[in-house]
Parts: structure tokens; sequence; C-alpha cells
């Protein structure tokens, strides 16, 4: 009996032990910039004929969700429109295919509030078209960084707290400070990121497992982040359209075989030319957090050989009708 209690005991802790292992895929874009149809791309680096397209991306992401036994999540790091093939709609149409693709969240970039750029006369009425485009969307928009001017209030939901297996992932939401000099702009005010950071952990404490930043600060801000935070785990972000082909590692302290010890960035480039996807297992640590202890993450071209979704050419046939029409 002692020994068949021992036995349990030891399956017991083993079970309890492998439990604490979270797996987890995030797919990841960012400056798709309204970018709908496929497109030959060139940049500096490298150069790609008939690639991108919302209608490719959404059965790329059809298609991992169905294969991929962790759970998925699907994040945009700001900047989905204020170019592209139907700029005339202020986003409408990129909200509709982003509700269809069932993105979880998206951050505030700075092309969101000046969603009028392309016209002649520019006002803090943009400002209000972005409200109702989040109005319409199925996921959260977050920036913890936005506040009014004359209320003092924060302008957007700050970070939002996910759920996964008992472990509680929290992202919080950036946007660059160089919105600070828009005409859209002049009702808001853009808080220090770093300051900011400082506010969101003190009230985050004891709500959160694993942090995640959602960021449309641009590459500098975010590597000084992830170096004086070692609370963030990782960093997905927008705003400098660079292909992260692989992912940046920040250290913090001494990586061990269990932790791979640090922040990682992440970054899909622009134009929604790539999908990002990162998949990691989050391991408790002995301060009750949860680390990233294994991960692998890609940049994958979102080429021909997905074909397109039906479901969202015919979202985006009623824009580009309406818009013949005109
Ligand atoms: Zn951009």
């Amino acid at each position: 009996m002692k020994r068949f209690l021992c036995v349990l005991s030891l399956v017991l802790v083993c079970a309890c032990l492998y439990a604490q292992d979270v797996k987890l895929t995030i797919l990841h874009t960012n400056d798709i910039h309204g970018q709908m149809t496929p497109l030959d791309y060139v940049n500096k680096n490298f150069s790609m004929t008939n690639v991108g397209g919302a209608a490719r991306r959404a059965t790329l992401i059809n298609t991992i969700r169905k294969e991929t036994k962790n759970r998925v999540f699907l994040f945009d790091a700001g900047d989905i429109s204020n170019r592209g093939q139907l700029v005339n709609f202020f986003a409408e149409p990129e909200i509709k295919v982003m509700n269809y693709m069932k993105y979880d969240l998206m951050t505030v970039g700075n092309n969101d509030l000046k969603l009028d750029e392309h016209l002649p006369n520019k006002s803090p009425e943009a400002v209000n078209i972005l409200k109702k485009r989040i109005s319409e969307a199925n996921f959260p928009v977050i920036s913890a960084n936005v506040y009014d001017k004359i209320t003092n209030k924060r302008s957007f939901t700050p970070y939002v707290i996910f759920k996964e297996k008992g472990v509680r992932i929290a992202v919080v939401g950036f946007t660059s400070l160089k919105c600070r000099n828009y005409v859209q702009t002049v009702n808001l005010t853009f808080t220090d990121p770093f300051e900011e950071m400082d506010r969101v952990l003190s009230e985050l404490k004891g709500k959160y497992d694993f942090l995640i930043v959602l960021s449309h600060l641009g590459d500098l801000s975010d590597y000084v982040l992830a170096s004086k935070y070692s609370e963030i785990g990782l960093i997905i972000e927008g705003d400098f359209h660079t292909f992260l082909e692989e992912a940046k590692f920040i250290p913090h302290g001494t990586p061990s075989n269990k932790y791979i010890g640090g922040t990682l960035i992440v970054q899909d480039g622009e134009f929604g030319v790539k999908l990002g996807k990162i998949d990691f297992t989050l391991s408790k640590s002995p301060d009750k957090s949860y680390k990233i202890s294994k991960y692998d993450y890609k940049l994958i071209p979102i080429t021909d050989k997905y074909q397109a979704d039906k479901n969202v050419e015919t979202i985006l046939k009623v824009y580009f009708d309406q818009q013949k029409a005109k």
C-alpha cells in the first residue's frame, strides 16, 4: 500500500509539473496599410512577385488553425490602413476582413489615428472615425499611452488578459510618440512609454503570469523596453516595417536549460507580404511567473500556393464595386 501511495504521489507530482507547461502559437501582422490585393514586392533585401493579399492570408491563417493543436492567437501591431486600394472607406473593409479572420487583438498604430490623411482637409475628427471602426471590430484595439486631453483618461483599452489552461497572458499596447505632431491628434496626449510601462506594471501586479507587448513604438523603443523590463517575455512590434526573419533576443540574467532567459522581439515587415508565426512553450519559473522555455519563429511568405479565400473576396468586392461606381 505504502509503495502504491508513493508511486501515486510521484505520478501526481510529474503530472503537475507537466501541466505547468503551456504551448501557444501567435500569428501576427503589422503595417499592412490597406494592401488588400497581391503585389510585386521589392525592398533593399529581397523581392517577390505576386505575394500577399488579404484573401490568401485568410487561407493561410485558417490552414494553420486547423493544423495546430495549440491555442492560436492572431494579433496585429498597428497601421492597418490609411493607404491602399480602399483608402476612401477609412479602414471599414480592413476591420470587416479582420473580423472574418478572427483577429484577437490589434494595437493602435500612428496611421490608424489619421485615417483622413489622404483628404485635403485633415481634422481631429479622424480619431472619431477610428473609434467608430473600433466599435465595429469583434476584437479589442489597445493602447496604454494615449490619453484624452480634456478628461485625462486613457482613450483606448490599455491591455487585455487572456487565459489559457489557467495561465494569465497579459498583452499591453503602445503607440508611437510621433503622433504628438499630427493635426488629427490635437485632443490627445501621448505619454512616455517607459513611464506608462511602470504604471501598467503596477496596475497589473498579481494579475498576470506572462507579459506580451503589442507595440507600435518602433524598433529602438522596443529594444529599450525589452532591456529595461525583464517582466516582458515577448514584444510583437510594428512601425519600422522591418522583416525580422529571426527573433531578436534581449538577455535577462543567466539562461538555463529550462528558460531562454530573456525577451524576444518579432516583427512581420509590411503590406501583408508575409505572416509572422511564433510557436512557444511557457514554463513556470521559481518566482511563479511563466517564461519562454522553447520557441520556433518564422515569417511565412504569402504566395499563390495559398488559394484566395472566397469569403474575403466577397467582402472586398462590395467595396471595389462601390469604388468603381463613383
Ligand atoms: Zn506603418
